[in-house]
């Protein structure tokens, strides 16, 4: 097998002619991640005229430093992955505008379409909606300094990175209190961390309560992550007196929540109680030929593969569609 990483993020697409605003499209794929560039590979192998518009080529996946739960490519890095995805979708010529914000979308009949930032759109006969979401951030300082060295948004990706080690979860809902149970089986000490009360179910709240490995400081903030070259440790302040003190760890959890990047779907398309586009089985959602795929809908769990899956399964179904819909 070759796995030729010589392939660049920056390469191989410039030749590619612009997209023809007066052209009817089958299929354009709005996000460039691991979603929408699967979606675009598996409309392509179809046969279908596809067109990728993404406003960051590689998507979250340039924020990963190591994915080691990709079956088949241990402990790639994220840009490498980025690559590989890209150089794979390249060899079927479909074009991917980079830079590319869709800010509006309206359909007329069956036909949907899509305006960029710059003015200019596009249509097609279905959309692929995979805007991806962005974690929640925290917001304090040391934060962004040692995101990747010691400050994670994903426990299921970077948990096993903390075997043995003393980390902390930011967050009191259900996301959080998983985290804190799936790290505790792993790593030495874990410290949830949370300003008010707990939120999530009272099953995973019991479990954290009486998991010998887990401790829970509520009513308390973190207001700063410190270190040298890497984490090591939080400074928290009571929520009520506002006394602070240091607590030393490795690493740290922010389990908050994300943000789905709706942006322009959300006044065209049902949305979750969470602000995810509601998407069944087959990546459709409320509006006959929009398919959703990957972190943006109320699929749960957010990672790579998964993103990878429902992109395949959105186009497969935008194909059945298009076959069977009169334009
Ligand atoms: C720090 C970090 C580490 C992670 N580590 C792992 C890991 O080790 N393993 C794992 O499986 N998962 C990991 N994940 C999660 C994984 O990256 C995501 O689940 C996955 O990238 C989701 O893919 P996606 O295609 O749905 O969305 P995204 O990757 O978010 O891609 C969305 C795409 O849509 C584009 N976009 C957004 N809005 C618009 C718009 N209006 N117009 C046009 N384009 C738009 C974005 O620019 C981007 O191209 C990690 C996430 C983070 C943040």
């Amino acid at each position: 097998m070759n796995l030729d990483l010589s392939f660049h993020l920056d390469a191989g697409l410039g030749s590619k002619p612009a997209l023809d605003p007066d052209a009817l499209h089958d299929v354009l794929v709005v996000g460039a991640g691991p979603a929408g560039l699967n979606a675009a590979m598996y409309a392509a192998r179809k046969g279908l005229d596809v067109a990728v518009l993404g406003k960051r080529k590689g998507g979250q996946v340039l924020d990963t430093s190591a994915v080691d739960n990709y079956l088949g490519l241990d402990g790639v890095d994220g840009e490498g992955l980025a690559e590989r995805f890209l150089k794979h979708l390249s060899k079927y010529s479909v074009p991917v505008l980079d830079g590319a914000e869709v800010v509006d979308v309206f359909s007329q009949g069956p036909v949907h379409s899509v305006v960029l930032s710059t003015g200019e759109s596009y249509r097609a006969r279905a959309l692929i909606v995979a805007t991806g979401s962005t974690p929640r951030r925290l917001g304090i300082p040391g934060e962004d300094r040692f995101a990747g060295k010691g400050v994670g948004y994903c426990a299921i990706c970077d948990g096993p990175l903390f075997a043995g080690k003393d980390v902390f979860v930011a967050g009191g809902g259900n996301s959080a209190v998983q985290a804190a149970l799936d790290l505790a089986q792993m790593s030495r000490a874990v410290t949830v961390v949370h300003r008010s009360r707990l939120r999530a179910d009272q099953v995973l709240v019991d479990r954290l309560l009486s998991h010998s490995r887990i401790a829970v400081l509520l009513g308390t903030r973190i207001v700063e992550v410190t270190g040298q070259a890497a984490m090591d440790g939080l400074v928290v302040e009571d929520a009520a007196t506002g006394a602070r003190r240091a607590l030393p760890g490795d690493g740290l959890f922010v389990e908050i929540g994300h943000l789905p990047n709706v942006g322009p779907f959300a006044k065209r398309l049902v949305l979750s109680e969470h602000g995810e586009i509601v998407a069944d089985a087959r990546g459709a959602t409320s509006v006959p030929g929009i398919f959703a795929a990957g972190d943006v809908t109320d699929f749960p769990y957010k990672q790579i593969v998964i993103a990878v899956g429902s992109g395949a399964t959105a186009a497969l179904s935008a194909n059945e569609y298009i076959a069977r819909t009169a334009f």
